[in-house]
């Protein structure tokens, strides 16, 4: 029955992949291990006993007699992790596990094992591994020189070789390490300078993708370039394919080169260089992965170069945001100053107005109180000198009353320029409320009152229909009066013909008063509106020359224009506006 159940079981192990072997009850290999023979081509003769121990790694060596040795004495499960030397030299990674078969008696009668190969799924497991490192890398998102440096370090952990960088081709065409490890400094500072476009190595070629014939030999199917011994590539070229590498790599003693392109989408943007001393170092499988992984680095590069140029266009637009609103807060400071002080400019200057008002009311006060109380006295002078000429005709003589007579004359002229000031001042003084008013009867009263002035000058007066207008009405026929007496007045030889006009425009109406008199100079036509302005001797033309600075007072305090188009010679015209509106009287 046992033995039954051990035929069984023996043949069941022999029919795995796996070595089986059986030792004694000491854990000494007493019979032949076909599949332990098979694996590691040891003799009988050498794995016999505990030969077998002399195909381990000598670095495992120890360890491994170590754990046996307990297992046998404690009987207990053996099962150990370590390197085994094939035939064919290289070491595998196996796993061996061990029990003891016991008798019905609890006796160990003999020990069965297994040991497995288990490299490929260690490889596996360290692939995977360094994917989720690099994919781990990827998501953590540092800076580009952190997860560059990360990239490497992590690299050369997996492959475990001397040297590991990363170049990426910059805006001059070069291609720099911007990250690496491992490599020595004189060849990283001959490396960094080499050109995409004027240098030529394969290493420079894996980026250009312009292959040479003479790469052929290490380049994989993946784009990428292999060499297991650089001093041996080297040395079975032709002297004039020797030129196409520039053999840094051999000089400083890396034999063992890998060169993987770094794509982003079908563009290639650098390249992951290791390099080692030791010859056939990097295996096709390990750069077929590291192809396999190399676009993700591509990704990230792509990524950080996106994120740097947003940032620089954000900190230009940053820039160009704070220049601007440092532009305006000063154009706005300037302009508060600007502000204030017109603000300053228009409350002196109200000021003044409201000075020059006060002194213009205080001079019209004193005028309209002077020409008005030098009446009485003036009329008492008039008086005495016409009583003197009554009362005492036989006692003066002729000369004396031509002296009377000048006397009589003053005194009248005095009387009629007190008349006239006294009417100039009670323009400011003594105006009446704005009224609505029908303009024709207005200019009536005017006409009527030079009745006998237009009859002895058998002038011919004609006037348009006139508007109603808001108005000082006495103040109007004033005016009125005013501009048709100079018409008759400043009369020429030819018979007067004077014309009241009236004409709406927009806002307010224009009138004037047309003549052909004698006319004006024209650098005459502001002076004759001021006070006491006269363009004649009184003699010739009698009059104070009030008349006009009247009119001017008239229409200002109605809130008009007036002007005067003359030629001389010819006639005048006298225009003034009066408001459709009056906004205050
Ligand atoms: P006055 O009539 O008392 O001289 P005004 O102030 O009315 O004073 O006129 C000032 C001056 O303007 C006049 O002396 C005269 O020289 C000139 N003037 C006024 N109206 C006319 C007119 N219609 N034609 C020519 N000259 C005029």
């Amino acid at each position: 029955m046992l033995q039954e159940s051990e035929a069984r079981y023996r043949s069941l192990v022999t029919a795995t992949a796996q070595i089986v072997w059986v030792t004694d009850t000491a854990g000494q290999v007493v019979t032949q291990l076909p599949a332990w023979q098979a694996f590691t081509g040891q003799s009988f003769e050498e794995y016999r006993a505990r030969g077998w121990t002399a195909a381990l790694h000598p670095e495992d060596h120890q360890r491994v007699e170590a754990a046996w040795l307990q297992a046998v004495a404690t009987r207990s499960l053996y099962e150990i992790e370590y390197r085994l030397r094939r035939a064919d030299g290289c070491y595998r990674h196996v796993i061996a596990r061990g029990v003891p078969v016991m008798t019905p008696d609890n006796e160990i009668q003999e020990w069965v094992g297994t040991c497995t190969d288990i490299t490929e799924r260690k490889e596996a497991d360290r692939r995977r591994d360094f994917t989720n490192a690099l994919l781990g890398l990827f998501a953590h998102k540092p800076s580009s020189k952190e997860y560059l440096d990360a990239v490497v370090e992590t690299t050369r952990n997996w492959t475990g070789c001397r040297a590991v960088g990363i170049r990426l081709v910059n805006e001059h065409q070069q291609i720099p390490y911007e990250s690496c490890v491992g490599f020595d400094p004189e060849f990283l500072r001959i490396e960094n300078c080499l050109s995409v476009e004027r240098d030529k190595c394969c290493c420079i070629r894996a980026i250009s993708q312009s292959m040479q014939t003479s790469d052929a030999p290490l380049l994989t199917p993946g784009g990428s370039f292999l060499c297991a011994d650089s001093p041996g590539f080297l040395d079975q070229l032709s002297a004039s394919d020797r030129g196409n590498y520039q053999g840094n790599c051999v000089r400083f003693g890396y034999a063992s080169l890998a060169v993987v392109p770094i794509r982003f989408r079908n563009q290639i943007l650098g390249a992951l260089h290791l390099a080692d001393p030791r010859p056939g170092f990097f295996t096709g499988a390990m750069v077929k992965h590291l192809e396999s992984i190399a676009p993700l680095i591509g990704e990230a590069v792509r990524r950080f170069r996106a994120e740097a140029e947003v940032s620089r266009y954000r900190d230009q637009l940053q820039d160009l945001v704070s220049q601007r609103t440092a532009e305006l807060e000063r154009t706005n400071q300037q302009l508060q100053l600007e502000i204030a002080q017109r603000k300053e400019m228009e409350e002196a200057l109200r000021e003044t107005a409201r000075e020059l008002q006060r002194s213009n009311n205080d001079l019209e006060q004193f005028a309209y109180v002077a020409s008005h109380d030098l009446q009485e006295p003036l009329r008492a002078v008039a008086g005495y000198v016409r009583l003197l000429e009554r009362r005492f005709p036989s006692s003066v003589d002729d000369k004396a009353r031509e002296y009377i007579a000048g006397a009589a004359d003053g005194a009248a002229r005095m009387e009629t320029l007190i008349k006239d000031l006294l009417a100039f001042s009670r323009v400011g003084t003594h105006g009446a409320a704005f009224i609505p008013t029908d303009l024709n009867p207005v200019l009536q009263r005017a006409l009527s009152n030079l009745q006998q002035s237009i009859k002895t000058a058998n002038a011919k007066l004609t006037h348009d229909s006139l508007p109603i207008l808001p108005v000082d009405a006495p103040q109007i026929v004033q005016l009125f009066q005013n501009l048709v007496s100079n018409a008759l007045k400043f009369r020429s030889q030819r018979p007067p013909a004077i014309h009241v006009g009236a004409v709406q425009e927009s806002q307010r109406w224009r009138f004037f008063v047309r003549d052909n008199g004698i006319g004006i100079e024209p650098q005459y036509f502001d002076r004759i509106f001021q006070i006491f302005q006269r363009l004649h001797t009184r003699t010739r033309y009698p009059g104070t020359g009030i008349g006009l600075a009247i009119c001017k007072k008239i229409v200002e305090r109605h809130h008009g224009e007036i002007w005067v188009e003359s030629r001389l010679g010819e006639g005048s015209v006298f225009h003034f506006t009066v408001p459709v509106l009056q906004v205050k009287s």
